[in-house]
């Protein structure tokens, strides 16, 4: 199918960009294109006007500091995976965004359009929510940080509203001697996984777990962390017995949804499989 007509504006600045979405609210946003396209195409959405932020200046920018990781919101996949900072930076970032999609879509879909589309089984959105991320937005009303856990709100859902811009994706500093993993499973690679876990730690000096942070993607309704099995995991050296009670315990947290490519059984049994693999990978050698 074709998409139905729109008006196409590619504006220089954010202020222009801002003004042309406050003066429609069927006005549409486009970065990469990748999920909006086959979205018009199949005529699931018909946005009167696509307001392009490619020319838009400022958005691009990695910038790795003492506070931690920002990525602007027209960073794309390809600028993550080719960043050898960010690797040491953010290991936990760089491994999780090798998982999306295929060479092609890596090229051009962004960090703003994946945060803003919101799928449930996208990487960055939990890497996001797992990290304690802040998204930065701008809009008719002026600038706001949103905090990643408060930011999806369901399936393709977010708290955006259709005026916003993102602009930013913050990651708090990643201390170097962290343990971490992130483990997936889609059915062909590139595909969006039917689910998967991020999770990191840190120690202290006789081995004990401190601040674990567990999320998954694909396994709820959006990306979320699993207190429940963090609360398992804190204060506790990881042996074997930890490891299998903390996957039943997050088999048991989540609430996967049911589709044509697996049941809700079998997404909890895969998560259960995810978090032990996980958590095996980083007290092993820290390295997914
Ligand atoms: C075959 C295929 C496989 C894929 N597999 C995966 C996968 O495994 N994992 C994964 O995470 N993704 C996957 N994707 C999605 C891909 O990563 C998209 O690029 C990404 O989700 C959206 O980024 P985009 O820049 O292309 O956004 P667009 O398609 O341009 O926009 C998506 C949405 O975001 C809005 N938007 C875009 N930028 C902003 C902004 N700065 N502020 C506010 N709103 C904005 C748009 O209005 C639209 O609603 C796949 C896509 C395809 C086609």
């Amino acid at each position: 199918m074709k998409p139905a007509p729109f008006e196409y504006r590619a504006p220089g600045t954010l202020g222009e960009a801002i003004e042309l979405l406050a003066a429609d609210p069927e006005a549409a946003v486009i970065a990469g294109g990748q999920s909006l396209m086959p979205l018009l195409a199949f005529r699931l959405a018909a946005p009167s006007m696509l307001v392009d932020l490619r020319r838009v200046r400022g958005l691009g920018e990695i910038a790795i500091g003492d506070s931690g990781v920002r990525l602007g919101a027209r960073v794309r996949w390809r600028d993550i995976e080719e960043d050898q900072l960010l690797a040491i930076a953010h290991p936990l970032l760089r491994e999780a965004i090798a998982h999306v999609a295929h060479y092609q879509i890596r090229n051009r879909g962004t960090v703003g359009g994946s945060l803003a589309h919101a799928d449930p089984a996208a990487e960055l959105p939990g890497i996001a929510v797992t990290c304690d991320a802040e998204i930065a937005l701008v809009g008719a009303a002026g600038e706001r940080c949103v905090p990643a856990a408060e930011f999806f709100t369901g399936p393709l859902s977010t708290v955006r509203q259709p005026d916003e811009i993102i602009t930013e994706l913050r990651l708090p500093f990643w201390p170097r001697d962290r343990r971490w993993a992130f483990r997936e499973f889609a059915q062909r690679q590139g595909d969006f996984a039917l689910a998967g876990v991020a999770l990191f730690y840190d120690e202290d000096r006789r081995g004990r777990v401190r601040n674990p942070h567990v999320g998954v993607i694909g396994a709820c309704n959006r990306p979320q962390r699993l207190p429940e099995v963090e609360s398992l995991l804190s204060g506790h050296a990881i042996d074997d017995g930890l490891i299998r009670e903390a996957a039943a315990a997050a088999a048991q947290a989540v609430d996967p949804p049911e589709d044509l490519h697996a049941g809700a059984a079998y997404r909890r049994a895969l998560v259960a499989t995810l978090v032990e693999r996980g958590l095996r990978a980083a007290s092993q050698n820290g390295e997914a």
